[in-house]
């Protein structure tokens, strides 16, 4: 049974005795004890632990143990977990009644915010998960172009529609299949893989394709195959063959949309994309996402235009209230800049630490979004990320882990900081970094 320490105090953490039990009864009832893969510690090995409750910039177990929290949900959590702000909007917006199913003015206002911050986006149709975003944009480009045909990347993940079910890292990647069963080959076919960061890989498929192609998919951060950034001129590079082939730019932007600045990766590098996908942050730990572009594309959805979509629960008021609260922290002057200091001094602590141990790790860090590979470089595509050291990523999330740091179980995914984090939190991670890198060797 591993010994483990509050990483905070430094004082011994009770053993894993109720969250092994919980995890063996849930594993009964749920599909592998879990309702999404990665959380089933697949790729690292061990037993996943069973949360009780999650406050500011830690996550605390069924045993009483606490751990500084990189992972964030995944990426929601941009102002730390519970923060008094958005439990108090969805108390209150619950009191008024949980789902109307009808308008309500919580959706505008979240929508008034979130257009205020993509330059070129007018109208805005929330959904309720980034699956769901993906694949409604990949429906409205085909109606707009009148075409079939995508193109997207190795390695980036646009949720788990059939059709962006190809090549789709992280999940798919740590249960070692790259493809889901049960999805179609005419489901699939449509959809034709680019490298990332490999312009010249774009133009073989627009040579062969281009009066097919809807649309290019892209993650403009990538965070589903660990953290890899896009090369220079790379986004640029797209946004040009998109206008010269006459398909739509489709930014995936529900990991990176308001946590790599304020919009997201488009406001960051300055690119437009025709349409965008948000979800994560922007529902501030609800159910929320959303697709958002020019009013010529969106009024082609219903009730105005012939694309069909439609959600019970799209737009509902809880998650509108955590939306609209959490957002309106993230505007805070100096909100990202403050996040990108901490993340960029996470990284450089991780580099150090791993190199002072003769361990080859790179690192980088945009916004309130990291990552670092145990590879001399990091990674530019799926392919270098799969030839990193995955032994040593197992060994080091374990020794992290058992020290008080709840890392992402896989390398294949990126870490998220919040505004809970302190500086004394992350010299405290480095310190944990520091010992784990001399255990593992
Ligand atoms: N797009 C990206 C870039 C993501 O990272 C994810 C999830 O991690 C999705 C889409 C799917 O979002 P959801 O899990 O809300 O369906």
């Amino acid at each position: 049974m591993p010994t483990t320490a509050d990483v905070r105090t430094g004082s011994p953490n009770p053993p894993s005795v109720r969250s092994d039990a919980a995890f063996e009864r849930a594993a009964k009832v749920l599909v592998g004890g879990v309702n999404s893969p990665v959380r089933a510690f697949g790729s690292v090995g061990g037993t996943p632990r069973v949360v009780a409750s999650a406050r500011g910039a830690t996550i605390t177990d069924i045993d009483g143990r606490t751990y500084l929290d990189l992972v964030g949900s995944w990426g929601p959590a941009i102002v730390g977990h519970a923060h008094p702000a958005i439990v108090e909007a969805v108390r209150s917006a619950g009191e008024r009644g949980l789902t109307f199913g009808a308008p309500c003015e919580a959706e505008t206002e979240l929508a008034e915010l979130i257009l205020g911050a993509l330059p070129g986006a007018e109208r805005v149709r929330f959904v309720n998960s980034g699956t769901e975003a993906g694949m409604s944009a990949v429906r409205l480009a085909r109606a707009a172009t009148s075409r079939t045909k995508l193109i997207k990347f190795a390695g980036n993940y646009h949720g788990h529609t059939d059709a962006l079910l190809v090549a789709a890292g992280s999940g798919a990647e740590t249960l070692g299949v790259p493809d889901s069963a049960g999805v179609t080959p005419t489901a699939a076919a449509d959809t034709l893989t680019a490298r990332y960061n490999d312009l010249d890989d774009v133009d073989r498929l627009l040579r062969a394709h281009g009066a097919d192609i809807a649309a290019i998919l892209v993650e403009p951060v990538a965070g589903n195959m660990g953290f890899v950034q896009p090369a220079a001129g790379f986004l640029e590079g797209l946004r040009e063959r998109c206008d010269r082939a006459g398909c739509l730019l489709v930014f995936d932007e529900v990991m990176t949309g308001f946590r790599v600045a304020w919009g997201g990766a488009q406001t960051r590098f300055n690119i437009r994309p025709d349409l965008t996908c948000l979800g994560k942050v922007m529902g501030g730990g609800m159910p929320v996402a959303a697709y958002a572009g020019p009013a010529r594309i969106m009024e082609l959805v219903a009730p105005v235009g012939p694309v069909y979509q439609a959600g019970t629960l799209s737009g509902n008021p809880i998650g509108m209230a955590a939306g609209l609260a959490t957002l309106t922290l993230c505007k805070a002057p100096g909100f990202y800049d403050k996040l990108e200091m901490l993340a960029t001094r996470l990284v450089s602590g991780l580099v150090t630490a791993a190199r002072a141990c003769d361990i080859p790790v790179a690192g980088a860090a945009l916004g309130g979004m990291l990552g670092f590979a145990f590879s001399a470089e990091l990674p530019t595509n799926l392919d270098e990320a799969r030839s990193a050291d995955h032994e040593r990523f197992r060994a080091f999330f374990h020794a992290m882990l058992d020290a008080g740091v709840w890392l992402p179980p896989s390398p294949y995914e990126a870490l998220f900081l919040s505004s809970a984090h302190t500086a004394a939190d992350i010299e405290a991670i480095i310190a944990c970094a520091q010992r784990s890198f001399r255990q593992i060797g």
